[in-house]
């Protein structure tokens, strides 16, 4: 069951807590934090804590800048590294306006916006995510590199593994803080690693998301290393994704499975497939936000470049794993760790829901390699590419006008705008790639 306010009133005095951390996020995913004493944990759960808006990256402006913090009593959790007398807990919440009302360009009520979409078409959307990060060494001034001592490969064990010990603590943390842990290994890059958790309701999953990123640099911290899940780090290995796993139910059953038919898959299945696939160039914007982002999705290194789906291969940008039943799910290959969570689960669910309003059918499955394919080959098949970069991406973003309804006016006008200037800034820089090119050439 959720824990209510009274129960967060009851465990906060059980263990002692001292501190509580009010958490939200940014439009772009980053983690923000009001630390409060106990003493006013009774002010916070009546949602009485004020902050100003205006500081937080694509929130309001001045004029407009008193918002209030309304703690989610669901997601109160006490961090396991602090110590115990003195306890640290946090709590996530949601931003409301002076008002009363919810704020819209909190990402979070964007994600519980196309939540109540789908409960209104009969639905609720489960999501599992698999985080890949890479763990770089420091250097003498304890600055981040992109050094990794190991070189170990997919799923091989210590001692070559260094990082090894801090993710079995990454994963004691997260299994203290309530994540059921389904698999932990090395990923095929030198110093990569990946966790994955069990899935749960959409929400659930991005606030598990974004606490999960919060315990992994934490952890690795204090190992004296530096994680990091930024999509590319580094060129000539593979980089680091976020596979997202989703599914529907209705009433309580898979809505992806269907006995009677030929591969297990419902219509319902389907028509989420076939939406996915057709908005996937404004998906991608979201789910990948960075510049770097797109220096992942190229061939050769397990990501997607190609907007196809498959139950066989892993080329596409959607695959159906080969679990039925319970487990009927598609596994949306696309999206980065360095997105935000709550607005990537949020355009997905949103983009299925059209296929299935719309009955939108998708092109038959792909089972071949399609980084085989001569580009006639793919064309004649209607294969299309993802966006090659963020402003092709932006591009795509802005003409859907389904992707834009699902994060709405507020933040889809804050994001462009901020995506835009991110990408111009990149643009007009000389990159050391030129220098080694031209500088000699010319
Ligand atoms: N690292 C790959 C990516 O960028 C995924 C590798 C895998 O999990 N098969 O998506
Ligand atoms: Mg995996
Ligand atoms: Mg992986
Ligand atoms: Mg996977």
């Amino acid at each position: 069951a959720k824990l209510t306010n009274e129960d967060v009133r009851k465990l906060a005095k059980e263990l002692g807590v001292k501190f509580v951390r009010l958490q939200f996020t940014d439009i772009f995913g980053v983690l923000k934090n009001v630390a409060i004493t106990v003493e006013q944990l009774e002010k916070a759960l009546a949602g009485e804590l004020m902050f100003d808006g205006s500081s937080i990256e694509g929130f309001v402006r001045i004029e407009e800048s008193d918002m209030y913090l309304r703690p989610d009593p669901s997601t109160f959790a006490v961090f396991p590294w602090r110590p115990m007398d003195g306890a640290v807990a946090r709590l996530i919440c949601d931003i409301y306006n002076s008002d009363g009302t919810p704020f819209l360009g909190d990402p979070r009520n964007v994600l519980r916006r196309a939540i109540k979409e789908a409960e209104e078409m009969g639905y609720s959307m489960n999501a599992g995510p698999e985080l890949e990060f890479f763990l770089f060494h420091l250097d003498n001034e304890g600055r981040p590199t992109t050094v990794t001592q190991d070189k170990a490969g997919y799923f091989d064990l210590a001692p070559v593994d260094l990082g090894e010990n801090a993710r079995r603590d990454m994963v004691l943390i997260m299994e203290d803080m309530g994540f059921e842990i389904e698999a932990s290994h090395h990923e095929v890059a030198p110093g990569q690693h990946e966790i994955d958790f069990k899935y749960s309701d959409a929400l659930s999953t991005a606030d598990k998301i974004v606490t999960f990123k919060f315990i992994v640099r934490t952890t690795a911290q204090r190992h004296g290393l530096h994680a990091s899940f930024m999509p590319k780090p580094v060129f000539g290995i593979a980089g680091s994704g976020m596979h997202m796993n989703q599914s529907l139910t209705r009433n309580g059953e898979n809505a992806f499975y269907d006995p009677s038919s030929s591969d297990g898959l419902s219509e319902v299945c389907l028509y989420y497939v076939g939406g996915v696939l057709k908005h996937a160039g404004a998906i991608t914007a979201v789910a990948n936000q960075s510049v770097n982002s797109y220096k992942r999705l190229v061939s050769g290194y397990e990501a997607p470049v190609y907007v196809a789906w498959s139950a066989q291969n892993r080329s596409p940008l959607i695959r159906i794993p080969a679990k039925r039943g319970s487990s009927t799910r598609l596994e949306l290959r696309s999206p980065d760790p360095a997105c935000n969570p709550y607005l990537a689960l949020a355009v997905s669910l949103k983009a299925g829901l059209d296929g299935i309003k719309n009955k939108i059918t998708p092109p038959a499955p792909c089972n071949r390699n399609i980084y085989e394919m001569t580009p006639g080959e793919r064309a004649a098949l209607g294969i299309g590419s993802l966006p090659e970069n963020l402003y092709q991406a932006l591009q795509e973003l802005e003409k859907d006008t389904v992707i834009r309804e699902a994060l709405g006016e507020h933040v889809f006008n804050r994001y462009m705008e901020a995506k835009r200037i991110e990408w111009d800034r990149y643009r007009i820089q000389v990159h050391p790639w030129e220098l080694e090119e031209y500088l000699t050439k010319f």
